[in-house]
């Protein structure tokens, strides 16, 4: 499986994790925020269903033709919420459900499994490659 992270920040001041990876604290607004990678799982925090095609441009819509999909925010263990898009099976009830980052680029991509994600590991993220 393709090594995927997001890249944030962190602020050396007051702690707080910022994404996408900036030189200033969103918080204490001061320039000591360093890079770190984020955690690649969380849980779903809420998220909505696009039943229509957005506005193109400047949506893209697949060779296919539209189909609605669930974007939303996924908060991860860091404290940050990231907003992306959401893939699973349903749209139902997915608040709360574990998710796995699939895909950063052109938007970060989070797989949801509102049963729980049989990858051997229930822990979620902060082990990942030191
Ligand atoms: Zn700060």
């Amino acid at each position: 499986m393709t090594e995927l992270s997001l890249l944030g920040s962190e602020c050396a001041t007051c702690g707080t994790v910022g994404f996408p990876a900036g030189t200033h604290c969103a918080r204490c607004a001061t320039a000591t925020a360093t890079p770190r990678q984020l955690s690649t799982r969380g849980t779903v925090w809420t998220y909505t269903v696009q039943r229509f095609a957005p506005k193109s441009p400047p949506y893209v819509p697949p060779p296919n033709g539209f189909e609605p999909f669930a974007m939303g925010y996924v908060e991860l263990p860091e404290g940050i919420r990231i907003a992306g898009i959401l893939e699973s099976d349903t749209f139902d009830d997915l608040t709360g459900s574990p998710a796995v980052l699939v895909a950063t680029e052109p938007v970060p991509r989070f797989v949801v499994q509102p049963d729980g994600i049989d990858t051997g590991s229930t822990h979620s993220g902060a082990e990942a490659n030191a």
